[in-house]
């Protein structure tokens, strides 16, 4: 094939070696200083604009196990005073925060409570954190309440609850319904309680349930992605969420393949992922649901909406919440402490338990809601036009011809659209729009 010019990104290499593939945010993080601190919170003493939409992520760290793909700092072992002494120093925060001039006054749009497992907590945990939530934040302006869960720990009693508080959209970890697959890849829950919860779940009206689903774990085969892709289906999640599995730095997988020496991961390569996400779009397309991203399907895109990752993609403020939580305060990105201790020593100091931040350039926001929109398959550059004045066939005029030359995409009058093999690989793809000084960057 043709290239209509050189990529500046590292050529595509088929197996699966140690780092972070995902394109999670713009800048990287690795860009984010503590430095940048002192200009989240100069914003938190500036005025909102007006209109502009805001959201809360709140982080529960804890888990009943750790996965051994995890790169996340999670918690195994703390009993119920711990989980206690972490809910009541992140309401401590969320108070504080609360009377900051940037943030008083201002309702949520859209919560998430992200983890970590946010289903870990109990039933009176539940209440009491939420219920001192919606006290600080009211919640009758809000479009979605999403929540993580690990099925393993849905006990009907609890998914009663969580339906109870306001959440409308449930994710479920799955990541792979065989049990050998869920237990070498050190995941807490098994198949059956997969089916207790989905069903239990869907019995009590969840206005949306997603099925996360990874692939590639370890021992992956394909007659059991085959048994994956029916299992799903005959399910009938309202989404379906594939990722494809990487290896981050500081996952056990990784430090096992240091201590014996090895550059390559014990999963699928590239190639074989990206097969299997397509063969499960195509199977889920068949039966009629819409790929509306590069991670996902829905069953009806009229009614299935992602409110958190929209809002985030075009603007909104994120109030991060919890140990490591990352939030967007006006032009600046920000991150909580990611260790639980210095977090709550922090807030116990009548701190922001700001850890690291970056201040955005107008360039770099263009360049953020570009690259992760692009993300959904489509975008229009009129938009970018009439937000950044800026018009992305023109700026990035020889990526796109190159990605046309290659065969991953087009520009067809306003939209600039990614095939199917584009949207495979779009997180590789992304980098080459990334500013000289951010490619090739650890992502973490
Ligand atoms: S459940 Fe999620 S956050 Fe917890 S250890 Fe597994 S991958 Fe990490």
């Amino acid at each position: 094939m043709s290239t209509a010019t050189p990529p500046s990104i590292a050529p595509p290499k088929e197996q699966t070696e140690a780092g972070n593939y995902f394109v999670a945010n713009y800048p990287p993080f690795s860009f984010w200083t503590q430095d940048g601190v002192k200009d989240a919170l100069e914003q938190l003493q500036k005025p909102a604009p007006a209109g502009r939409p805001m959201g809360i992520y709140f982080h529960i760290p804890f888990c009943r196990k750790r996965c051994h793909f995890c790169y996340f700092r999670v918690y195994t072992d703390k009993n119920a005073d711990d989980i206690k002494q972490y809910l009541d120093a992140s309401v401590t925060e969320m108070e504080r925060v609360a009377t900051m001039p940037y943030v008083a006054g201002r309702k949520p749009q859209f919560v998430y409570f992200g983890g970590g497992t946010p289903s870990y907590l109990s039933v009176p945990q539940l209440h009491s954190l939420t219920d001192r939530m919606k006290a600080l934040f009211p919640w009758d302006e809000v479009k979605e309440v999403a929540f993580e869960a690990e099925p393993g720990t849905l006990t009907e009693k609890k998914l009663d609850a969580i339906r109870s508080l306001g959440v409308t959209r449930l994710s479920l970890g799955v990541e792979n319904f065989d049990d050998h697959i869920l237990e070498i890849n050190g995941r807490a829950h098994r198949s059956g309680e997969i089916d207790r919860a989905y069903n239990h779940a869907r019995s009590i009206g969840f206005p949306q349930i997603n099925i996360d689903l990874i692939a590639g774990m370890v021992e992956e085969t394909e007659d059991n992605w085959k048994r994956c892709i029916e299992k799903a289906l005959a399910l009938q999640p309202d989404c379906l969420t594939i990722y494809q599995m990487e290896i981050p730095y500081n996952t056990t997988i990784y430090k096992e393949m240091k201590a014996a020496g090895k550059l390559v991961a014990p999963v699928a390569d590239w190639p074989t992922k990206r097969r299997w996400v397509s063969e499960a779009f195509a199977a889920f397309e068949a039966a009629g649901y819409t790929v509306s991203s590069a991670t996902t399907v829905v069953k009806n895109p009229n009614t299935t909406k992602f409110v958190y990752r929209d809002s985030l993609w075009s603007g909104a403020d994120l109030l991060p919440l919890g140990v490591a939580s990352f939030g967007i305060l006006g032009d600046v990105h920000v991150q909580n402490h990611a260790d639980i201790l210095p977090y709550q020593m922090l807030v116990g100091a009548g701190k922001m338990p700001y850890y690291r931040a970056y201040h955005t350039t107008h360039e770099e926001r263009f360049l953020r809601e570009f690259i992760l929109r692009l993300k959904l398959g489509r975008v229009q550059a009129s938009y970018y036009i009439a937000h950044y004045g800026i018009d992305p066939r023109e700026r990035f005029a020889p990526q796109l011809a190159w990605l046309s030359s290659e065969g991953f995409g087009s520009v067809e009058g306003d939209d600039i659209c990614l095939n199917r093999e584009g949207l495979m690989q779009v997180d590789r793809l992304l980098h080459e729009f990334f500013l000289p000084q951010h490619r090739n960057a650890r992502y973490t």
